[in-house]
């Protein structure tokens, strides 16, 4: 399909919407992408024709809903380059896909024992360790983040020790921008016998994702950062983890069979599938990871990397503007502190000329209370975004800036 900027922003109809009479200029993408009618149309296709329960009856929908529930979790395999599908669970998000593997380490880590994470870590990849570390009397330890945004590989080093259990970090920053070398962090807490998780919310939509490659023993995302639906998301787990931790929850599908004494649990993935799933999402989510294939992840990152580069240039001009997040490595995600004044009363003036950005402390207010700001401006684009926007953004800011001070 190619990089065509007129034909994607035709695939999503809500580009179209205005806003206060003006024409919406959405770059609020980190919290949530907008999704292509490819996306829509499978989701509504999907209730319209093949609607029925998955793995449960004999009949023919049951079977055409199960075999493209389970096509999607292959596909879903292939796309990051996993294993086998066995080490992919539909779960509703970033947020439980942490809470599962949070819930199975709290029989793995006990008093006295480490985990570390970043201080720049989105609260999904933050309060279930504190929370487990505290039930555990274990040690959450953060690894800092440097001026630039970026984090030191030899200060990881010498934070690992003999009680380190576990290292959780952010593939990349929702507030910074920064692309993590996870891999390379993947080799240093292998080398020392500690499994990695990744937490890739931000990075599914932005760069290429192969955790064969990366190594590392888990990663998650979100359906709905990549173009998907959600309520839909994946974990995925190297078999050899996934088999040692204990199901997330109880009930039907993620059991082979049950008596009045015991339950004898499902193989993976579906131990960790309890209830209905997201089937509608899990194929919506399909065709948003297909929709990101024809375009081309090279060509994604291609084209978001001349928007990040036009975008920070542009908004140097701007009074007392300062960008927090510069790493060399970063998606176009931009942060932003204006001198003297309040990132809301700002994100507010902005909305009313159509312009829909995020302010606030990103649900990350560890890394706020690091950085010291009560929060930030966060510009976060997406493949749809274009320069023509970016320059409206500048204006529009220029202009609550000057209304401002
Ligand atoms: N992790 C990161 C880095 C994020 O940016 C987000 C959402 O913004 C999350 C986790 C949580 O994702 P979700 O709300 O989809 O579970």
């Amino acid at each position: 399909m190619g990089f065509k900027i007129n034909t994607i922003r035709n695939d999503f109809p809500i580009l179209s919407t205005k806003v206060n009479g003006k024409q919406l200029v959405y770059f609020d993408n980190g919290a949530t992408t907008h999704k292509p009618l490819q996306v829509i149309d499978r989701v509504s296709d999907y209730y319209k024709t093949e609607n029925s329960n998955v793995h449960r009856a004999s009949y023919n929908l049951s079977h055409i809903a199960t075999d493209l529930y389970e096509n999607s979790r292959k596909f879903v395999a292939k796309f990051i380059n996993a294993n086998s599908y066995r080490e992919i669970i539909f779960t509703k998000g970033t947020t439980e896909s942490v809470n599962l593997v949070a819930s199975g380490f709290s029989d793995l880590i006990t008093e006295g024992d480490e985990v570390i994470i970043t201080v720049m870590e989105h609260h999904s990849n933050f309060v279930p360790w504190q929370q487990l570390c505290k039930k555990n009397k274990a040690t959450l330890r953060f690894l800092p983040v440097l001026k630039d945004g970026t984090i030191d590989l030899s200060e990881l080093e010498d934070m690992i020790n003999f009680k380190t259990k576990l290292i959780s970090i952010t593939h990349i920053s929702n507030v910074l921008g920064t692309i993590n070398p996870v891999k390379k962090i993947s080799e240093i807490a292998h080398n020392n016998g500690i499994p990695v998780f990744v937490d890739g919310a931000q990075a599914i939509a932005h760069t290429n994702v192969d955790v064969s490659d990366i190594d590392c023993d888990f990663y998650c995302f979100s359906g709905h950062k990549a173009y998907g639906p959600m309520g839909i998301g994946v974990l995925y787990g190297k078999e050899e983890w996934l088999n040692k931790l204990s199901p997330y929850q109880y009930g039907g599908e993620m059991i082979s069979s049950v008596n009045f004494e015991s339950t004898i649990f499902n193989e993976l993935p579906y131990k960790f599938e309890a209830g209905t799933p997201n089937v509608a999402g899990a194929l919506g989510m399909e065709a948003s990871l297909r929709y990101i294939q024809d375009i081309g992840m090279d060509n994604i990152i291609k084209y978001e990397d001349t928007l990040l580069k036009y975008a920070t240039k542009k908004l140097e001009n701007i009074k007392g503007l300062r960008i927090i997040g510069n790493a060399k490595s970063k998606i176009p995600v931009i942060s932003i502190n204006i001198e003297g004044l309040h990132p809301f009363d700002i994100g507010t003036l902005l909305d009313q000329m159509g312009i829909a950005i995020r302010t606030g402390n990103h649900c990350a207010q560890p890394l706020m209370e690091a950085l010291k700001l009560p929060g930030t401006l966060r510009v976060s684009l997406a493949l749809y975004n274009t320069k023509d926007e970016i320059d409206l953004f500048a204006d529009a800011l220029a202009k609550a800036v000057d209304m401002l001070t």
